[in-house]
């Protein structure tokens, strides 16, 4: 059986980096599964569907083929065999992601997607129902949080250092949304498993939280 590790929570929790980080001390691969929704959101961007309408995305998403390789170690995701990566992260993409993924069709498509990837080799998971739905017998699971405002600061800094100054409030607003939008979605929402490690990051530092997580992974797998 490969190893297993799934990592969830809310926006800006840090846990990309943190998963990139972890994965690379273990050795292992990180999927980012968020990323697989955004690729979905844009597929429907482009071709003006509005993630909002449900019975337009359900039927548009057949044709959204979304996939991952990995190129030294690192994750890029593919649309249509067309390397997307670099045109997910911007504000537009994350709204829709988390729009277009409270439809079934989707999730149902991504999920069977990710099971199949985490069947093949050693991994580290992230996103919101890796825990909960989509690796229920992962033997590591963490729900990786922090307070809303410290995750905002994080995110307000990242912002800054690739050049866009995005005001606080302004980051916090579309945080919270983006939560509760994936929070009280019916399929598969945001939430801790019941048998999940809750790492609270805040105050600490990412070094602090990496070594948390390794530490949680080390009881269960010995390395
Ligand atoms: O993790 P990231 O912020 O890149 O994810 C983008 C969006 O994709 C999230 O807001 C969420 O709506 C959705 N998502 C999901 N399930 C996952 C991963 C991400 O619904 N496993």
């Amino acid at each position: 059986m490969p190893m297993n590790i799934a990592i969830d929570g809310p926006v800006g929790a840090g846990k990309s980096s943190i998963a990139d980080a972890v994965a690379e001390r273990l050795g292992i691969l990180h999927l980012d599964t968020g990323a697989m929704y955004r690729a979905v959101a844009l597929y429907m961007l482009r071709r003006g569907i509005d993630p909002q309408d449900e019975a337009a995305v359900s039927a548009a998403c057949e044709g959204a083929g979304v996939a991952v390789r990995y190129e030294d170690g690192r994750q890029r995701t593919l649309l249509c065999g067309e390397d997307v990566t670099d045109a997910l992260r911007t504000g537009e993409v994350s709204a829709a992601a988390s729009a277009v993924s409270k439809w079934p069709a989707v999730r149902a498509r991504m999920v069977r997607a990710q099971r199949e990837l985490a069947g093949t080799a050693d991994m580290l998971i992230d996103g919101r129902d890796i825990g909960t739905n989509v690796l229920t017998d992962a033997p590591v699971k963490i729900y990786l949080t922090a307070t809303a405002e410290e995750r905002a600061r994080r995110r307000c800094l990242q912002l800054r250092e690739k050049g866009t100054d995005t005001p606080y409030e302004q980051v916090l607003r579309e945080l919270n949304a983006r939560d509760e939008q994936d929070m009280r979605r019916k399929t598969d929402p945001l939430r801790q498993a019941e048998d999940a490690v809750l790492v609270d990051s805040t105050g600490m530092t990412p070094e602090q939280v990496v070594e948390r997580i390794a530490r949680i992974v080390e009881d269960v797998y010995g390395r």
